[in-house]
């Protein structure tokens, strides 16, 4: 965004965390904040749902770096929003995930030195890579508690070493396949493939969760609400049940946004926490230069995945306080297929809720792209439930046989499209792949007065990106010297 915005009415189009970070942090700072959202709740993919009295979590399964001189920790206390009221903390040394492969087990914990102990104990011939990987991980932690990492323009990082593509450093290093895939698994947590993935926001997801690890006490929908009553509390203004159909323009900069419903909200600038794709779609033809939609346009996105949601037996299955991936991997330390599981307390002492992810590509559900949620027929159902007996398969390999297993809900790549408006499902909104990194880079300079990106795709995925993003935005808005000059003493 390169002209100064000059008003205080601002539109901000999406109320995941992103979107109502942004609001939050702009109504503090004294503007006239309205958040428009389609969905009837506000929250966006970190808001869970009920099923058969059951809470289910999408998007937000556990965080990091939430501590108070960490940068998420440090956001929400700028936000005015608790930390202690919404997580709780996992203790150094405590097993944030579980890697099971089928020749050996791995845990990853809380702290730089367990991790580092941890990897040099299943990977013994890599010693020299672990070395040069954990100073660069404890740099780059340091490099994210300072406050220029927040408060200027979110990229402390220069040395472009750190933009390397994560296959050709191990590379050089000569890193076994087992080192490979075990730096591999926190790559799904952005969806970007290890050997594409810039080292940086692969450091960044590790030296986030290093630092500190957190689930949420309660759910998403809670966390949504807190974030909602915030905003509203500070003034903020929320329209439900309302798509934005156009952002409109004049003279080069924005002028106010469009609903489908025909209303119309007059802005001085507006902030769009949703995909880029779609923000290309509410301008209209010849707003953009051909080239930079063309840039747009040809962004790779983020694979889907599937989620399902079951009930088990708590008396035999008990609540797990780590996650746990079963992953395979070939002889490149390439991996084939992951699951993600978690087991958290359920409705009742009786029952808990086993929670599967795994990948599962746009393409494989192309035959009902023109369908919308709940109107895809019997064959869907009959897919999304296969799909679903052989995860819980699946499962009980791991966690012995689910008696009582009652099947909740099963969500796909069209029901998070269909729930998010992101384009093929991506979970994680566009591919930050060091292939796209210039392309990616340019979405936070878009060249219309007044308009910027805020959320998972305007920096990065995950509630710490997604949040960084939104401050980036409220930076831009409101210029680099007050937003330095108030937030930084707090930062
Ligand atoms: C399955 C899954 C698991 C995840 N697990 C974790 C995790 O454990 N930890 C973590 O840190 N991150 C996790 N993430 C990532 C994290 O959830 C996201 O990065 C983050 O929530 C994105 O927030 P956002 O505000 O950018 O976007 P969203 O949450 O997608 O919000 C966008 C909002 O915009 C609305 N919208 C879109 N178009 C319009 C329109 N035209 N008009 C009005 N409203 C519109 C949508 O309805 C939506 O509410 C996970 C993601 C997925 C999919």
């Amino acid at each position: 965004m390169r002209k100064q915005i000059k008003g205080k009415n601002i539109v901000i189009i999406g109320s995941g965390v992103g979107g109502l970070s942004a609001g939050i942090l702009l109504s503090h700072m004294g503007y006239h904040v309205t958040i428009l959202e389609k969905n009837a709740r506000p929250g966006g993919l970190m808001r869970s749902y009920a099923r058969h009295g059951m809470d289910c979590p999408v998007g937000v399964h556990y965080a990091g770096a939430l501590g108070p001189d960490e940068p998420l920790g440090k956001m929400f206390a700028v936000l005015g929003i608790s930390v202690e009221d919404l997580f709780f903390r996992m203790e150094s040394g405590a097993v944030t995930d579980r890697y099971v492969f089928d020749d050996f087990t791995f845990d990853f914990p809380v702290g730089f030195d367990a991790y580092e102990r941890n990897l040099k104990q299943a990977c013994p011939q890599d010693a020299a890579a672990i070395d040069e990987l954990m100073a660069n991980l404890r740099r780059i932690a340091g490099q994210m508690k300072d406050p220029s990492f927040i408060v200027n323009s979110g990229d402390p990082f220069q040395n472009m070493d750190d933009f390397r593509p994560m296959g050709e450093w191990l590379d050089a290093l000569g890193a076994s396949a087992r080192l490979r895939v075990l730096l591999a698994v926190p790559c799904q947590l952005i969806g970007v493939p290890l050997a594409d993935c810039p080292l940086i926001f692969h450091h960044m997801v590790m030296a986030g969760y290093l630092m500190s690890s957190w689930r949420l006490m309660e759910n998403g929908a809670r966390m949504a609400d807190v974030f909602a009553a915030r905003f509203r509390a500070l003034g903020g203004e929320m329209i439900l049940k309302e798509s934005v159909g156009k952002i409109f323009l004049a003279a080069g900069g924005v002028t106010g946004v469009g609903l489908v419903s025909g209303r119309e909200i007059a802005a001085d600038a507006v902030v769009a926490a949703i995909h880029p794709k779609v923000v290309l779609d509410l301008l209209g033809d010849g707003a953009l230069r051909a080239s930079v939609a063309e840039r747009i346009l040809t962004l790779e996105e983020t694979e889907g995945v599937v989620a399902v949601q079951a009930a088990v037996d708590a008396r035999v299955h008990k609540a797990i306080g780590h996650n746990i991936y079963r992953l395979r991997y070939d002889e490149q330390g390439f991996i084939g297929d992951g699951i993600f599981y978690q087991i958290l307390p359920g409705r009742d002492p009786d029952t808990n809720l086993l929670s599967m992810i795994t990948r599962s590509p746009y393409s494989d559900w192309r035959a009902w792209e023109h369908t919308r949620t709940g109107q895809r027929g019997a064959d869907y159902e009959e897919k999304k439930m296969r799909l679903a007996f052989d995860l819980v398969k699946q499962a009980e390999g791991i966690f012995g046989p689910l008696a009582r297993l009652q099947i909740l809900d099963v969500f796909t790549p069209l029901t998070l499209r269909d729930y998010m408006n992101c384009p093929e499902g991506a979970c994680y909104g566009v591919l930050r792949s060091a292939r796209q990194l210039l392309k990616i880079a340019s979405l936070n300079n878009l060249p219309i007065g007044g308009l910027c990106l805020a959320g998972q795709n305007a920096m990065a995925p995950g509630v710490l990106g997604s949040m960084l993003g939104s401050f980036n935005a409220a930076r831009q808005i409101v210029g680099d010297e007050r937003f330095a000059k108030e937030l930084g003493p707090q930062l």
